[in-house]
């Protein structure tokens, strides 16, 4: 086995991505206006049973577009987890607003609801909701706290197409939804992003602000600051054959989790995300965490299995640790995020991965975690 390289993630183009890129090269639709942007919106509404679905150029620029849609302005709070992907924090700071940040509920990784309430002052706007590695966070509890102050939700679910939580596909639960289709998310357009909502009048400020800030009733008028954040009509035709397949891109990456679980599960110096009985888990990268207190580096292990041609990566580092965040820690700090990316590792998922790739992974987890044991010893 040795000499192979297994990636953490890697895109599979197995539709019809070149027969639609190459119609729009043939066709010379290829800036932001044409048939698959319109298709690959209509196509993504209809995947989320949602009203509108507006395509932008990435997953962070859906966030600052939903925020300022949202209304959300210097001086400003919006309370986010600690634990994501560092364009969440980085959207509100764009706006001019201060990213509160909260800690992790333990089991499923996720903004935890019982910690939300006490980061809540009069000016504090919002709530996004990460659905972090794909796995839904406890939406019934954050609405009702956001109902209780009248606070918006959005959900980043740049992780998590396709998964339910109560059987409701994320990204519809909140106010506005944003997706991201870089090359390692679930589905991609090489760079790209998606907003979904079933508010009318939240659509067209989204639709306003992507484009420049033009009037939609007078051409080359522009009565706001707007922003360019659109979409090509190439990445849109890559997009819209990635979603044709989504179900199969969706199925592969559970078969994958499922495979890991399988051969895993008599591990004792591993754990895993939980999948909670009212979660449908998307799998995005499926993330195990070492036992703490096993006398053995995640840092090591990682090197270990990168020897092996296995890539991995850390957990996200929380924002809290980031330099231009840390001046924004709270006084009770964030014990649970600090301990998942103290041990949390991603391994390689994606949609092409073999049951004998993912054999030869776990086999190599269990030798590195057997020789780094016994050094210790
Ligand atoms: C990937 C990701 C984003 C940003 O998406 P881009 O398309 O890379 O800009 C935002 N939030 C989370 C949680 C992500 O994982």
């Amino acid at each position: 086995m040795s000499g192979q390289f297994i990636p953490v993630c890697a895109p599979m183009l197995i539709g019809n991505e070149k027969e639609y890129v190459m119609d729009c090269l043939e066709t010379t639709w290829i800036s932001s206006s044409g048939k698959y942007i319109e298709r690959f919106e209509a196509a993504f509404a209809e995947f989320c049973g949602v009203k509108h679905a507006l395509t932008c150029c990435n997953g962070t620029v859906a966030l600052h577009l939903a925020l300022m849609a949202l209304g959300v302005g210097p001086g400003d709070e919006v309370i986010v987890p600690t634990l994501t992907y560092v364009a969440t924090a980085n959207a509100v700071t764009y706006c001019g607003a201060r990213p509160v940040l909260v800690d992790s509920e333990p089991k499923t990784w996720n903004l935890d609801p019982a910690l939300i309430e006490a980061s809540v002052t009069p000016r504090t706007k919002g709530i996004i909701v990460v659905h972090l590695y794909g796995h839904p966070a406890e939406m019934d509890a954050i609405r009702k706290i956001a109902d209780h102050h009248g606070l918006f939700i959005i959900e980043d679910a740049a992780e998590a197409h396709g998964a339910e939580y109560k059987g409701c596909p994320v990204g519809t639960i909140g106010d506005v939804g944003t997706f991201s289709f870089y090359g390692n998310k679930i589905i991609t357009t090489g760079e790209g992003g998606m907003l979904v909502t079933n508010n009318d009048a939240l659509a067209a400020r989204i639709r306003q602000l992507k484009g420049q800030g033009m009037d939609p009733q007078r051409r080359y008028w522009f009565p706001i600051v707007g922003y360019n954040y659109r979409m090509t009509n190439i990445a849109a035709a890559l997009g819209l054959a990635q979603l044709e397949k989504i179900e199969w891109h969706m199925r592969r990456r559970i078969e994958v989790a499922a495979w890991y679980q399988e051969e895993l599960q008599n591990l004792d110096e591993v754990i895993w995300q939980s999948e909670e009985e009212w979660a449908k888990h998307a799998y995005w990268i499926f993330t195990i965490l070492l036992r703490e207190g096993i006398g053995l580096s995640r840092d090591d292990l990682m090197l270990a299995l990168q020897e092996q041609g296995i890539e991995t990566r850390p957990i996200f580092y929380p924002m809290h640790q980031l330099p231009m965040y840390h001046s924004l820690r709270s006084a009770g700090g964030y014990p649970v995020a600090d301990r998942l990316a103290r041990q949390g590792i991603n391994l390689p998922t994606w949609a092409g991965l073999t049951r004998t790739d993912v054999s030869y992974i776990c086999q190599s987890l269990r030798e590195s975690l057997r020789g780094c044991l016994m050094n210790i010893a």
